[in-house]
Order: C-alpha cells, then sequence, then structure tokens
C-alpha cells in the first residue's frame, strides 16, 4: 500500500536525454519553488526508462548541475531503470484484471487505420478482442472505455478529457519490450508518495492517462500543475539550448534569474546579480503560483543569454 503523505511532496523527473535546457529548468525550478515555499520535499528521479535514448553521462551531469544551481533534493534520487521489478509487478496486476491485451499491430497499421487524437493516433481496438490469426503479440495495451476524465490543474484549470475518443488503448509494455513512459511514471510516483505534479504543460494530454492507471492500480491520485513550455521564437520547444553548466558559468543566479522572470514571479533585477544562497531565499519567499502564466507554451526572449 501507498499512504498518502498529508505532507507536501514533489519530485522532478528528467530524462537523461543530454544536459539541462531553458526548457527542463522551468520544470526544475518550478516544482523545486512550489515544493520549498510550502515547507514540502522535493525529490528528484531519473527517467532512464528508455536504453535507446539515454546518453551515457547525462544521468551524472544533470545531477551535478542541479546541485551546483542549489537546487538539493530530499532522499536518493530513484532510477526508473532499477525499477522493472515493480513495472513488472504493475503489469501483471494489469493484466490479473484483464486490463490490458497484447497488441499484433505495427505503427504503420495504426496509422493507416487510425483517427487522430489528441496526442497521436487513437488505437482502432484491432487486437482489442485478441490477437487476429497468424499475428504475434507486440505491445501490451490497456483497456479504456467513454469516460470522461477531468482534473483541476493548479495553473491551467479545468481539463477534460474522454479516454476513448482522445486516446483510445495506449501502450503499457512498448513493441520492443520497455515498459512505457505512462505505467513507469504512475508507478513511481505513488511509490515516492508524491502528492502533487508539477511538470511541463507538453504531458499535459498524458495525466488523464496516468489517472486511468492509477484509478486501475489502486493508486492514489497526486494533484496536477502544468507549467508552461518554454518556446523559441519560431515557436518550437526549447530544447536544444543547453543549460550551461553552472561550473563553468560566470553567473548561475542571471540563469536563474531568468527562468524565474519566465515564471512570471517579476523578480528584482538585483536578484540576477546576488549569491545563489540570496537568489533562493527571495524565491522560495516570494514564489506566487497565481502569477505562473496561464498558458502552455510561451516563447523565450533570450534563450541564449546562458549559453
Ligand atoms: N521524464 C519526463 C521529461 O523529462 C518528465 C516526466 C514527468 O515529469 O512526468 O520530459
Amino acid at each position: 500500500m501507498h499512504p498518502r503523505s498529508t505532507s507536501y511532496r514533489g519530485r522532478f523527473a528528467p530524462s537523461p536525454t543530454g544536459p539541462l535546457h531553458f526548457g527542463s529548468m522551468v520544470a526544475a525550478v518550478g516544482s523545486f519553488l512550489q515544493a520549498k515555499s510550502r515547507g514540502g520535499e522535493w525529490l528528484v528521479r531519473m527517467e532512464d526508462l528508455d536504453p535507446p535514448r539515454v546518453v551515457p553521462g547525462a544521468a551524472d551531469e544533470i545531477l551535478h548541475t542541479l546541485e551546483a544551481l542549489g537546487l538539493h533534493w530530499d532522499g536518493a534520487v530513484m532510477f526508473q531503470s532499477r525499477r522493472h521489478g515493480a513495472y513488472e509487478a504493475a503489469l501483471n496486476m494489469l493484466e490479473r484484471f484483464g486490463a490490458i491485451y497484447p497488441c499484433a499491430c505495427s505503427r504503420r497499421e495504426i496509422a493507416d487505420s487510425s483517427v487522430s487524437g489528441v496526442d497521436g493516433p487513437v488505437y482502432p481496438g484491432t487486437c482489442r478482442a485478441g490477437l487476429p490469426a497468424g499475428r504475434a503479440p507486440r505491445a501490451w495495451r490497456v483497456r479504456v472505455n467513454r469516460r470522461a476524465v477531468e482534473f483541476m490543474d493548479a495553473v491551467q484549470g479545468r481539463v477534460v478529457r474522454d479516454l476513448a475518443a482522445d486516446f483510445g488503448d495506449f501502450v503499457v509494455r512498448r513493441a520492443d519490450g520497455y515498459f512505457a513512459y505512462q505505467l513507469a511514471v504512475v508507478v513511481d510516483d505513488a511509490e515516492q508518495g508524491i502528492s502533487e505534479v508539477v511538470r511541463g504543460a507538453d504531458l499535459i494530454e498524458s495525466t488523464p492517462r496516468q489517472m486511468h492507471l492509477q484509478d486501475l492500480l489502486g493508486l492514489p491520485t497526486p494533484d496536477y500543475l502544468h507549467l508552461p513550455v518554454a518556446l523559441s521564437k519560431q515557436h518550437e520547444k526549447l530544447s536544444k539550448q543547453t543549460f550551461a553548466a553552472p561550473a563553468d558559468a560566470v553567473r548561475p543566479a542571471s540563469m536563474l534569474y531568468q527562468v524565474l522572470c519566465f515564471l512570471g514571479q517579476d523578480p528584482p533585477p538585483a536578484l540576477a546579480e546576488s549569491s545563489l544562497d540570496d537568489f533562493w531565499r527571495w524565491a522560495i519567499a516570494h514564489w506566487r503560483v497565481d502569477r505562473v502564466p496561464r498558458v502552455t507554451g510561451a516563447v523565450v526572449e533570450t534563450p541564449n543569454a546562458w549559453n
């Protein structure tokens, strides 16, 4: 069982696919301030679940950067690569309930026969009633039905989705054998006792699916807060520009200052020149969620200034 802690517990869950960039720093700083301004804990989980995407050395580099910027986490870092047993157990439970089924469809077949949902193709249900004769299982999917899933996002407001119409039966174990992000996150957020998930709004469409899995697995649903995603002037998600390693950075507070500006906190300009201690003291004391822009994405005016 996973008792829901009464105190605040947040987390930052980077994928070690490269160094932290402005976009991931927004999620790191936003989740950290939300936790620390409530006297809560802030945990770090390394989402190294997808070996083909993991870049060797990136996890260490991310942790080093967080530490050097004064983003000190509570407890031990959780690594998803060491948690296969927990994901397997969750999958077995879903199978016992008859909630999942093997699927033989290739990406191509699905693309050819599906309609688009809010986050990619909606699976047409080809293998729902059993594998077609002569076809081998590839992925495992969880059944969804027509049902409104609703949550109140602390920044984005009320979100309502229809699982069947908007997503369809979705993958919990991939064709390559790896566990899907949706499953791992749900198992880990429960294991870490997370009371509120703070992350980028690029993941807002994952939340209804994660709530469905929490429901099936009997796990608590945390609160959700989706921050605006940092966009380039071309309105693309910022992901290539790296957040300069603080050890080499002349003024780490000036980089963090820009993240605070992006999050609508209106810091005094002098904060950009301050020590990290002074920076965090101000940022924690003045953090206000109601100042975070209520948008899913916003252009960063000077994304290279911290490079
Ligand atoms: N690992 C995901 C990312 O780096 C974040 C997952 C989450 O916060 O739920 O985009």
